[in-house]
């Protein structure tokens, strides 16, 4: 749920760009106090300025957590976030190991960077990937 869809179920008025202003269904609300607006990501930022909590406004509104949250994501989209996080570090590991490779071969007796090339190949080959 958008801060305009909150916007229009608490009939607020636009007082600028992604800004609204309603009164606050959660107290006996003369002149609009409950400030609506657009946060960072997406959020939904509201603040009643007689001191009720998001809570009980989300509550008197009829608003779920749920639907301000969307629903949670299903298993298959957890999956494919992880998934898309094991390639992250995949591609970061095949770049520091080709940076330690460099490296190696310009110091070919080095036992400690001999140590970490072996060590980044296998955490590359932990995460699925080849060397
Ligand atoms: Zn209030």
């Amino acid at each position: 749920m958008t801060a305009a869809h909150v916007a229009a179920r608490l009939h607020a008025r636009p007082t600028g760009p992604g800004r609204w202003i309603a009164r606050c269904p959660a107290h006996d609300d003369r002149s609009p106090s409950l400030s609506i607006r657009e946060g960072r990501e997406g959020r939904v930022v509201i603040h009643c300025f007689g001191g009720c909590a998001s809570a009980a406004v989300l509550a008197a509104a009829g608003i779920s957590w749920r639907d301000m949250l969307g629903a949670p994501p299903t298993a298959e989209q957890r999956r494919a976030a992880a998934e898309r996080r094991r390639a992250e570090e995949r591609r970061w590991l095949r770049a520091l190991a080709r940076a330690v490779i460099v490296i190696g071969r310009r110091h070919p007796g080095h036992a400690g960077l001999a140590r970490l090339r072996d060590e980044v190949a296998r955490d590359l080959r932990a995460r699925g990937g080849a060397e």
